[in-house]
């Protein structure tokens, strides 16, 4: 079949690629030590600590997220140590699964997959570790696979309220540049992150943003490491900070990235986000006032920026729907992870989007609502304008509609 037009992206990652970003990538081989290039990629990575809100230190790392998981915990965490794991998803259990397989003692804080990670539940489990073994406790900011967003503040606020000396990690891949995370100001000691979701790139980067006490740990601590060791990645060569040969192309992918987002501004990226997450639950919301069709995150306030997952009955056919939005639609959709695979759309609304590209994705997926036969409350698109057109950004001197 011939497809005209442009195809969608409403993956929670990867995301959309600029054009501006893949230009600036669209570049001949060229010597990692040349000077322009040493400055423009020391600038880059240098510059993510204004999309991280930190004055600590930012490694780059030719990696998925997966891999940063791992570096995280090859610099702070020995085999033997133990770590708590607030593992309400997928991603939070990947975490946890590559904290077994590199020998930590995994203490687990196992929530409702519908919720949030209860910071109480944390203090609890932190509490309990009287001999002070836990090292760090791993959270994921945004978890991708249910569509929550956790709540960082109060997580650092129950270590804290318990005196444990463990160290804060936070999985930020589905956060950076979606909403807000100033790991500083936040007592984050730890994030991390990977260049295809908010940072709008292909994938292949890994990051992590280190605070100074997560920075000291590392000097004398963690596991036997090499190619994860951040220590080794100071220094004046490029090479070094790769340990190995840069990521020439990515490198200059990731400085158009930046400018992008810090000419649109920080504040203004994260408010675009809100807003077009806002639009996307008032399509669901009015979708689910049939009853079929329903949140997966069951408290209003703890739905994130990035990413809203849809249940459905398994009689809804999700897989086929979502492929039917693929291959017919040209618009691509999450699907339900384990444990909730054929009965999931997860609608990712996260990266280099507008409105018409959030309106056309919720009138794809509205269409084939009526195509598939799925009970819903029609007029999702019309709630979705009707939530924009609310915005201030939309309406700037107009009264609140509301
Ligand atoms: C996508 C994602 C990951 C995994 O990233 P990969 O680059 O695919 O390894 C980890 N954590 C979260 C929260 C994610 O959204």
């Amino acid at each position: 079949m011939i497809r005209r037009g442009r195809a969608f992206v409403q993956l929670p990652g990867p995301t959309n690629i600029p054009e501006r970003v893949l230009r600036a990538m669209s570049r001949p081989a060229t010597d990692f030590a040349a000077p322009d290039f040493v400055a423009l990629a020391r600038s880059a990575i240098d510059d993510l600590r204004r999309v991280f809100a930190t004055e600590g230190e930012v490694f780059a790392f030719v990696s998925l997220g997966h891999g940063v998981w791992e570096a995280a915990l090859a610099n702070l965490v020995a085999p033997g140590e133990a770590v708590l794991v607030a593992e309400a998803g997928r991603f939070a259990r990947g975490w946890r699964i590559v904290a077994e397989a590199v020998g930590a003692e995994v203490v687990r804080v196992e929530g409702d997959l519908r919720r949030a990670v209860d910071p109480s539940a944390v203090a609890e489990a932190l509490a309990a570790d009287r001999e002070r073994r836990i090292r760090a406790v791993l959270v994921v900011h945004i978890e991708t696979s249910t569509g929550i967003v956790n709540d960082i503040p109060a997580i650092r606020r129950a270590i804290d309220e318990v005196g444990h000396p463990a160290l804060l990690l936070v999985d930020a891949v589905a956060s950076l540049a979606v909403c807000e995370l100033p790991m500083d100001r936040w007592g984050v000691d730890l994030a991390l992150a990977a260049s295809q979701k908010g940072l709008m790139m292909p994938p292949g980067l890994g990051f992590v943003a280190v605070g100074p006490r997560a920075a000291a740990r590392a000097e004398t601590g963690g596991a036997p490491r090499r190619y994860w060791d951040w220590r080794i990645r100071r220094g004046p060569d490029s090479y070094e900070w790769f340990y190995g040969t840069p990521p020439v192309q990515a490198m200059y992918g990731l400085r158009e990235a930046l400018d992008m987002l810090f000419e649109e501004g920080l504040e203004r990226v994260h408010a675009r986000h809100r807003r077009l997450a806002a639009a996307v639950r008032a399509a669901v919301a009015r979708w689910s006032e049939a009853g079929t069709v329903a949140f997966h995150a069951l408290e209003p306030g703890e739905r994130c920026d990035a990413v809203t997952a849809l249940r459905l009955p398994p009689e809804a056919r999700a897989d086929e729907i979502r492929a039917f939005c693929r291959d017919r639609l040209s618009v691509a959709f999450g699907g339900g992870l384990p444990p909730f695979e054929g009965r999931m759309i997860r609608i990712g609304h996260l990266g280099d989007l507008n409105e018409p590209m959030i309106l056309g994705a919720l009138a794809a997926l509205e269409l084939a609502f009526v195509r598939f036969g799925v009970p819903h409350a029609p007029g999702g698109v019309e709630a979705a304008i009707a939530s924009l057109v609310a915005d201030r950004e939309l309406s700037p001197g107009v009264p609140d509609a509301s």
